[in-house]
């Protein structure tokens, strides 16, 4: 996998941006921020429930306009993250996929953490994980995770 997806969390204005970094010649970098994530999410997640997705889906789900949801559509297909026709249905590519699914499984895993650590209802906890996801380290994660894998084992 040559594309590396990053947070960039200083370039509010636009809600997300892409910028392709020609400093390391092959690689594209591609940064997207916290928005551009939730849609990729949230893309998967109504593609696992639904089958086909479609924007006004997306919109629904997400509390947004129509509008918002194209122009964040055609950042993500500029960046090869989703395939869509002209209004017609959304559709991950490999590397769309990849990313999203990376997200989902960060979401659950705060989710959890939050829940079986410090007590948290499953509303709260999924609506802080949204949140949380964008924006922790990788050593953050893992010890979310060790620590859950614990949790589990004492209860098992
Ligand atoms: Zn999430």
């Amino acid at each position: 996998m040559n594309m590396f997806l990053r947070l960039n969390p200083a370039n509010s204005a636009a809600g997300f941006s892409l910028l392709p970094n020609s400093l390391k010649k092959g690689v594209r970098i591609v940064k997207i921020q916290e928005s551009g994530e939730n849609y990729l999410e949230t893309v998967l997640i109504l593609e696992k429930k639904n089958g086909t997705v479609r924007s006004v889906d997306v919109a629904n789900y997400l509390g947004v306009s129509k509008p918002s949801v194209s122009r964040a559509m055609s950042v993500l297909k500029k960046a090869g993250l989703i395939s869509q026709e002209s209004y017609g249905d959304i559709y991950l590519t490999e590397a769309g996929r990849q990313k999203a699914e990376a997200v989902l499984h960060r979401h659950r895993l705060i989710s959890k953490f939050l829940r079986l650590s410090v007590g948290i209802d499953e509303e709260t906890a999924d609506r802080d994980a949204c949140r949380i996801e964008h924006v922790i380290s990788d050593a953050t994660e893992d010890g979310m995770r060790r620590y859950v894998a614990e949790l589990e084992k004492e209860k098992a």
